[in-house]
């Protein structure tokens, strides 16, 4: 594919001492660089193959060049956390900061994004179920990068009270997007044996979801659990007309082998998402709360849900203790203390016992735009990705990226 594509930096790593070797032609200076190179800080620059500068860049001649770097750790603090040496195509940029040396990867974002899809799902997944998840990287990147997906950032409302949060992407200072789960899982060529992701980008080339002229924020998350959630229960307060709420009927799905072929190896050890239950005894819940705030409430003895979306996620939480209580929200905050990790979702209903607490849950993820799993089951059942897209997207148009003036 060589065909013309617009570039991005994705920022890998920070170190003090970097590990590469460079195949297929690169150069750097005008001069050819080439095999096994290692990169350290020196006065505040950095040093290697005897030169020395604040940023350096190794550029790659052609589609055949890709660099390799050793020791990458991926899924930071998630369970399936390793280490690997991992692969890319592009260009490889290496800038001095007080922090380290900061791996940068200049790359073509078609082939990004193929990278992109091979490392969020799995292979064998359906042909236009991969082709619509193009789509919305695609669309969820160019919405970063141009600016219409930075809006929502982060929001705090902090009284003695009440404590209303939400997280958004943050921007990155010396790249577009990072490596990580944070932005788009990103892991190089290594994982991309797969005819079909490429087949899914070659199919969709340049499309993206718009909506009034304007690329559209496309949110997506694992499962919705029966019903889409709207922005505003999870970010700020201005709900988006593309993303709206409605009644799933795909994802509730008793087909084994649709998850199976969905989802990478570490997320079908979560099966019981659709439909899920947590309990607690009054103790365990005081103490987990009291870990996760760093606020005594004494003894949890009410969970009160004070607003709800549309989906039923709860937007407002009050949790009232013997000594303390407080309204707390939105949606990721209220799963993030309720739990040691965090709650597969803020749809709950509480019941509450002589011991503690039963939460009865739906779905797994913040429910809002495409619900992965509900999609997945739209492609195993013959629709395309056009259908797939529209369903969960209502109202957004697809068009070619170059038909907006972005
Ligand atoms: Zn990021
Ligand atoms: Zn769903």
């Amino acid at each position: 594919m060589d065909k013309p594509q617009r570039h991005i930096s994705v920022g890998i790593l920070t170190a003090d001492k970097v590990e590469f070797s460079l195949e297929g032609g690169y150069s750097c200076d005008g001069e050819a660089a080439q095999g096994g190179m290692t990169a350290v800080m020196e006065d505040g620059q950095v040093a290697c193959g005897g030169r020395k500068a604040p940023r350096m860049v190794f550029e790659a001649a052609g589609k055949d060049s890709f660099f390799t770097l050793k020791d990458v750790t991926i899924g930071v603090d998630f369970h399936w956390q390793r280490r690997e040496n991992q692969s890319f195509k592009g260009n490889l940029i290496l800038l001095a900061e007080k922090e380290g040396i900061i791996v940068i990867n200049d790359i073509g974002i078609e082939d990004y994004l193929t990278c992109v899809i091979s490392s969020e799902m799995s292979a064998e997944a359906p042909l236009e179920f991969l082709k619509a998840h193009a789509v919305i990287s695609r669309s969820w990147l160019l919405a970063q990068i141009t600016g219409t997906g930075k809006a929502s950032g982060e929001g705090k409302i902090e009284t003695p009270k009440e404590l209303i949060t939400w997280q958004d992407h943050d921007d990155h200072e010396f790249f577009d997007v990072c490596a990580d789960d944070h932005c788009q899982r990103y892991q190089g060529i290594t994982k991309v044996s797969t005819a079909t992701a490429r087949e899914a980008i070659e199919a969709t080339w340049g499309e993206i979801l718009a909506y009034d002229g304007q690329v559209c924020d496309a949110r997506f998350s694992k499962c919705c659990g029966g019903k889409t959630e709207i922005f505003s229960t999870c970010w700020e307060d201005e709900d988006k007309p593309y993303l709206k709420s409605f009644r799933d009927k795909f994802c509730e799905t008793e087909d084994a082998s649709i998850l199976t072929n969905v989802l990478p190896n570490f997320d079908q050890e979560t099966k019981d998402f659709y439909r899920w239950k947590v309990e607690y005894t009054f103790a365990e819940l005081s103490k987990i709360v009291r870990e996760r705030t760093g606020l005594n409430y004494g003894k949890i003895v009410d969970l009160r849900p004070i607003e709800r979306g549309p989906s039923g996620r709860i937007k407002k939480l009050k949790i009232v203790g013997s000594r303390k209580s407080r309204i707390i929200g939105k949606e990721l905050e209220i799963r993030r203390t309720l739990s040691r990790s965090h709650l597969y979702s803020s749809a709950f209903e509480v019941e509450k016992t002589p011991e503690g607490f039963i939460l009865h849950g739906k779905g797994w993820g913040h429910g809002v735009g495409m619900c992965q799993i509900g999609a997945a089951v739209m492609g195993h059942l013959g629709y395309t990705y056009k259908d797939i897209l529209l369903y969960y997207y209502r109202d957004a148009e697809i068009v070619k990226e170059d038909s907006l003036s972005i």
